[in-house]
């Protein structure tokens, strides 16, 4: 079976897992902090907090911005749950703006479009969670320029996208508001230049792992300070934040917020340390399996990922599109066939809110259209940087088998 994403786990990855098991610390200690300033300094950011996992992520990022009850947090609907089930999390309500038919990322003119109709009726969102679908960056300068003027925050959820790169300004003239600029233009994701915090994943199938993992980004130290604290108990043994109790009784700790245990382990910190060493040849690597397929594919009535100039994706995924009026083979035939010969393609996503739990909080199909044209004609074939040649033929012969 090839898979659609998969990890990539050297010798050297073992071998530092097998150190980290035998150091003092197993859970969080020296080499979480060494990882989150490993992070932080490849994307020019000032502070990283490592969680357990993207979704641990994305839910400090809503507490620490001070999302609760009535407020809202508006999110693209192709995109996986964890993206909106964070305002869930913390008693907030969800919107979805459809999505740019050409990036898939969340559409920008519809976003203003709805920020003028919310601001007549009072129900702006308090945070806008842009998505970088398959790596390739959201039109950030935009996005922040219109959280300005409607005074909403900013998290990325960059899940997709360590590695990728965008240009910081429409003109493609970097000036980065923090961070280091990386030259030609392009600063790294992640480097919150535009957003207030910015959100990776490590999960196997993502650009680089920990096994399960994710971290916060951000240049604000209070964001980082505060995400720090829901991150384990709400707990702090800082002088400074604590309240005051008798001298005469031992107060080493104060649990001052309602927190989680949401920390990263030192064994999973570890493995993200060594894999960074392999990033840039990771994404490298995708995208010339990418040329390899938009070669293998071209003649074939699929729509192959349009790319942006401004940006440089890591290419997490590779998304065709098997459109009803241009293919002999519906998108459910072509799924089918692949499944068969072994091939695990998959579908990235399912507009969330169609999602049966979704339904029940009242959203109805042909919400966003553009979402649910997607639904029913994207696919995404395997990419990943272990795929080797053979396996990436098969692939496109089986689809040039299934037009032909
Ligand atoms: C994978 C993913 C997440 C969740 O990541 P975990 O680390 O598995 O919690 C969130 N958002 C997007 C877009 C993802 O692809």
């Amino acid at each position: 079976m090839i898979p659609y994403g998969r990890q990539e786990i050297s010798q050297s990855d073992i071998d530092t897992v097998i150190e980290a098991l035998k150091s003092e610390f197993l859970t969080q200690g020296p080499t979480v902090a060494q990882f989150e300033d490993r992070v932080a300094s490849y994307c020019g950011v000032q502070e990283g907090v490592a969680v357990n996992s993207a979704t641990s992520a994305l839910h400090i990022a809503c507490l620490a911005l001070g999302l609760g009850p009535g407020d809202w947090l508006w999110t693209t609907p192709i995109t996986f749950v964890a993206s909106s089930n964070c305002a869930l999390y913390c008693g907030a309500n969800v919107d979805f703006v459809d999505i740019d038919s050409k990036t898939y990322n969340i559409c920008v003119d519809l976003l203003a479009e709805k920020l003028k109709e919310a601001e007549k009726i009072g129900k702006l969102p308090k945070i806008v969670v842009p998505v970088h679908l398959s790596g390739q960056p959201c039109d950030m300068s935009a996005i922040r320029m219109l959280g300005k003027k409607y005074n909403f925050k900013i998290i990325e959820d960059a899940s997709h996208a360590i590695g990728a790169k965008y240009c910081a300004e429409p003109n493609g003239i970097s000036k980065p508001l923090n961070g280091k600029s990386t030259g030609k233009g392009f600063e790294p994701v992640g480097n919150c230049s535009h957003s207030d915090i910015s959100v990776f994943s490590f999960h196997p199938v993502k650009i680089i792992t920990t096994g399960e993992g994710g971290m916060a980004m951000t240049n604000d130290p209070v964001l980082a300070a505060r995400m720090k604290k829901f991150r384990s108990h709400g707990i702090t043994s800082d002088s400074s934040d604590m309240f005051e109790r008798p001298e005469e009784e031992i107060w080493n700790y104060q649990q001052i917020l309602l927190g989680y245990n949401y920390r990263m382990t030192d064994i999973h910190a570890a493995l993200g340390i060594s894999q960074m060493k392999r990033l840039d040849e990771f994404v490298q690597r995708r995208h010339e399996i990418a040329r390899s397929y938009n070669e293998g594919l071209k003649d074939l009535p699929l729509t192959t990922p349009w790319q942006s100039n401004k940006s440089y994706s890591s290419y997490h995924l590779y998304v065709i599109k098997i459109e009803k009026d241009k293919c002999s083979k519906t998108q459910r035939q072509v799924y089918a066939i692949l499944q068969k010969n072994n091939i695990n393609v998959n579908l990235h996503y399912i507009p969330v809110y169609r999602q049966p739990y979704y339904e029940k909080l009242g959203f109805k199909k042909g919400y966003c259209p553009e979402s649910e044209k997607y639904h029913q004609s994207a696919l995404s074939i395997p990419m990943y940087p272990g795929l080797d040649e053979n396996q990436q033929n098969s692939v496109i012969n089986i689809l040039r088998g299934i037009f032909s």
